[in-house]
C-alpha cells in the first residue's frame, strides 16, 4: 500500500460505514493522463482507498480522517474507489456507465481490496458495507452491476 496523502476532508471522523465506488482508472484532463486518485485530487475530493486493476492500493486519508467520497457521509465513512480499467473524462463519462456492467474487478484488485477491507473492518466500529448508489441513488451509480457485491460482502461475513 502506498501513502499519498489529500487534504480534502475533515480532519476526524469516527466511521461506522464502508462506501464501495467505482472511478475510471486513468482520465484525460488538458491532454494530460491522470491516474485515478490524482484526478479526484484535482477536482477537490479524496477517498481513503483506491483499489487499481494490478492490485496495487494508494491511501489518501487516515481512516479516522474523513474524505469527500459520498454527499453526507463524509464524516461517519470510508470510501473505497475501485479503479475501472481505461482512459476516461467528462465526455467519456457514457463509456464509464457501460464498463461499470461488465465484470471489471481483477483478481488481483479484488484480493487487495478484501484486504483493505478486512482490516479497516476490524479496526473500526463498521457495521454496513453499502454502495455509493445505495446511498445517492438519484446522482450515482456506482460501482454498477459489473461488481461482484453479494460476493465481496459474503467474503467480508457482511450482509
Ligand atoms: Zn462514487
Amino acid at each position: 500500500m502506498t501513502s499519498v496523502p489529500n487534504y480534502n476532508g475533515s480532519l476526524t471522523q469516527t466511521p461506522n460505514t464502508l462506501i464501495l465506488h467505482a472511478i475510471g482508472e486513468w482520465f484525460m484532463v488538458d491532454e494530460s493522463l491522470l491516474r485515478a486518485h490524482d484526478f479526484i485530487t484535482s477536482i477537490g475530493l479524496s477517498a481513503h482507498y483506491y483499489i487499481y486493476p494490478n492490485g496495487e492500493v494508494i491511501q489518501q486519508r487516515e481512516l479516522t480522517q474523513g474524505a469527500y467520497h459520498a454527499k453526507g457521509h463524509n464524516r461517519n465513512s470510508i470510501g473505497v474507489e475501485f479503479c475501472v480499467p481505461g482512459i476516461y473524462s467528462s465526455v467519456r463519462y457514457p463509456r464509464f456507465l457501460d464498463e461499470m456492467k461488465i465484470n471489471y474487478v481483477s483478481d488481483l484488485a479484488y484480493e487487495s481490496a478484501l484486504t483493505v477491507c478486512r482490516d479497516a473492518i476490524a479496526q473500526h466500529s463498521i457495521k454496513t458495507v453499502t454502495t455509493h448508489t445505495a446511498v445517492d441513488p438519484n446522482r450515482k451509480k456506482d460501482p454498477g452491476t459489473g461488481f461482484p457485491l453479494q460476493r465481496f460482502l459474503n467474503d467480508l461475513d457482511m450482509e
